[in-house]
């Protein structure tokens, strides 16, 4: 039977793990299983291996992305960790520059611990990518489009360099999300996901989910997160699969209104640079059409001014809501110097071009004229 399209798999997501015709997974809070015979384990064992609830998002999450294989983890970070388990003493990690403050956290300040090396590459850059290539490099790990300042790297080139080379291409798709660009598609090996973000999208759950089209690396992280308890509790995968059957509907909306505001920025006399894919002046617009089908929620700007301005602007704001994260419903906003990327000294993050006035906003699925309104209305009060 021919595949159905992505936002029809999402709505009918739940209802084939329904029982007695709900069309909703039910939720199974449900530490351990009872058995019939010593030593002959029944489908359902212990939580921290299987669960119904698990089993169903796990499914729901690998059928989006086009893979085989779906494990779930308590938060994106112990997804993150758990894909790292995979090496060992010795191997070498090439990552993106520019991700996620935690996982940089997790990175330095534990997988290092490891003694795993990693190496912190532009991937926009393919040429630099190979160039960072050792004879222990295991794994190429990318974050596309990059947070905050949405750099977009090319999974298609980076796959083949990884497959001449038998190194394991790893996605971190949050951002993007399997409605805007499916990487294993694309060639990659694994994809990483913090479902607090998109994929749950009402900043209701911490999540984190790893897709796989290969059975023994699905079999070797399923085993990862049993042994090192990183599963996620039967309420969370609940309200994430509630989350999947608005998502493409949820995506088309951010991204209408983000590339408006995106526009509406650029033609701002007090905004300096606004960074987002779906203007023909970013430096990956050409990638970005052609790799993605769509271009986002996440909005980054500099004001033309100092901090003194971005937190009088970002105080101004009336519909957005302060917080670290992204991807609601709800339009939030951000100020990485003091909040994503305060751990960076100064000096380091500017160099790395997140000035003093980047603003960061997710786009929420409001009335964008109303979001346009309130944006105007701070620009033009400070
Ligand atoms: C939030 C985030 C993570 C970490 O996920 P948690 O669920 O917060 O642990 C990892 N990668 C990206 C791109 C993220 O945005």
């Amino acid at each position: 039977m021919k595949k159905k399209n992505l936002a029809t798999r999402a709505v009918h997501s739940s209802e084939k793990f329904g029982e007695n015709g709900s069309l909703n997974v039910p939720i199974f809070q449900n530490s351990t299983y009872e058995q019939k015979i010593p030593g002959e384990w029944e489908q359902y064992t212990y939580t921290r291996t299987n669960n119904p609830t698990e089993e169903a998002l796990r499914h729901a999450i690998a059928d989006l992305e086009n893979g085989e294989f779906g494990v779930i983890f308590s938060s994106g970070l112990a997804a993150i960790n758990g894909v790292m388990e995979l090496f060992k003493a010795g191997d070498h990690v090439i990552s993106t520059d520019d991700i996620y403050g935690g996982s940089h956290r997790l990175f330095s300040q534990f997988i290092e611990k490891r003694k795993i090396e990693i190496s912190h590459v532009d991937t926009t850059d393919v040429a630099l990518v190979l160039e960072a290539i050792r004879p222990n490099t295991r794994c190429i790990y990318v974050e596309t489009p990059s947070n905050p300042l949405l750099k977009i790297a090319d999974i298609a080139a980076l796959s083949k360099v990884a497959r001449d080379k038998g190194i394991l291409l790893v996605i971190d798709n949050t951002m993007a999300t399997p409605c805007l660009q499916l990487p294993l598609e694309l060639g990659a090996d694994i994809v990483i996901h913090s479902t607090s973000k998109y994929i749950s999208g009402h900043t209701n759950v911490i999540g984190g989910a790893v897709v796989v089209k290969d059975k023994e690396l699905f079999d070797q992280l399923k085993f990862i997160r049993k042994a090192t308890g990183a599963n996620p509790g039967p309420f969370d995968c609940y309200l994430t699969m509630l989350g999947i059957k608005t998502l493409p509907l949820r995506i088309k909306q951010h991204c209408e209104n983000a590339l408006r505001i995106a526009q509406y920025l650029q033609d701002h006399k007090k905004v300096k640079r606004v960074y987002y894919p779906g203007l023909s002046d970013h430096p990956q617009h050409t990638l970005a059409k052609a790799q993605m089908c769509g271009f986002g929620g996440l909005v980054s700007f500099d004001l033309d001014g100092d901090e003194k301005a971005a937190r009088a602007f970002l105080d101004s704001l009336d519909l957005f809501a302060l917080t670290v994260s992204f991807g609601s419903v709800v339009s939030l906003k951000a100020y990485p110097a003091a909040m994503s990327h305060k751990d960076l000294p100064r000096q380091e993050r500017i160099k790395r071009g997140f000035s003093d006035s980047l603003i960061r906003l997710s786009i929420g699925i409001e009335n964008v004229d109303d979001l346009l309104e309130d944006i105007k209305s701070a620009l033009d009060s400070n």
